[in-house]
């Protein structure tokens, strides 16, 4: 069936390989087995997987390297990719991501995490819809055209700053913890401190300008984008004419 996600599970092991498997059909995925990293290229040449499962410790080849392997090759470089690993520790987790893993579960793991995870990975890869074109107190966002502007002024933004303006215009007057932006704007990834999120603010109300101040911080409870600020904008002088200009 086509919208059945399909899984490849790179292992050597094939009890862990069957047990995998099953947990995954039963959960609605397809899924493919490689038992080496040889059989893995064949397949992934043959079809691309919406996901792959790759264990770390493999004969031959080990997933850290098809890892670097296929983020490097244009065909595979998207594919999504977890690692498998009895390594728990935090520098083999930092070169599985930093060689591009996508997440990474140690094992023993529950069947439970394995399929939270998967559908995690899936869900932050999956393209987003545009979305409209929206307009608050003279703060206009285009995703159609990727642009912001404030009273017709062209403002310069960051890819990241972008995405939290647009969550944030989206639920306008709505207050966000700084847990819940990680997860909306960022993914679940577990790898990014709250901290991130203030660092980005700043970053976003600086590109903003005067309309900075309708980013406010709420204190206890997080972030919200208002048309009523608590402290009023300070509009340019030549804005203000060149608005009612417009207005007459
Ligand atoms: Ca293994």
């Amino acid at each position: 069936m086509r919208n059945m996600p399909a899984v490849l599970v790179v292992e050597d092991e094939p009890s862990i390989a069957e047990l995998i498997a099953v947990n995954l059909r039963h959960n609605g995925f397809r899924t493919t087995w490689a038992i080496d990293s040889a059989t893995a290229q064949r397949e992934l040449d043959d079809t691309l997987p919406d996901l792959i499962l790759l264990d770390w410790m493999l004969p031959g080849e080990s997933g850290l390297t098809l890892t670097k392997r296929w983020r490097s090759n244009p065909r595979t470089k998207e594919v999504p990719i977890i690692m498998l690993t009895a390594r728990g520790d935090e520098a083999d987790r930092v070169a599985g991501l930093d060689a591009g893993a996508d997440d990474y579960i140690s094992k023993p793991f529950s069947t439970r995490e394995l399929l939270a995870r998967v559908r995690a990975v899936l869900r932050r890869k999956a393209p987003e819809p545009a979305g409209e074109a929206v307009t608050i107190a003279g703060l206009s966002l285009d995703p159609g055209t990727y642009r912001v502007s404030y009273l017709e002024q062209q403002l310069k933004l960051g890819p990241t700053e972008f995405k939290l303006l647009q969550f944030l215009m989206n639920s306008a007057e709505r207050v966000h913890s700084r847990a819940s932006l990680l997860d909306k704007v960022w993914g679940d990834h577990v790898y990014i401190e709250e901290r991130t999120v203030d660092v980005h603010v700043k970053r976003l109300r600086e590109a903003l300008g005067v309309a900075g101040a309708l980013v406010e911080t709420v204190r206890g409870a997080g972030y919200r984008l208002t048309a009523r600020p608590m402290v009023p904008l300070l509009v340019p002088a030549p804005l203000v004419a060149g608005l009612e200009k417009t207005i007459v």
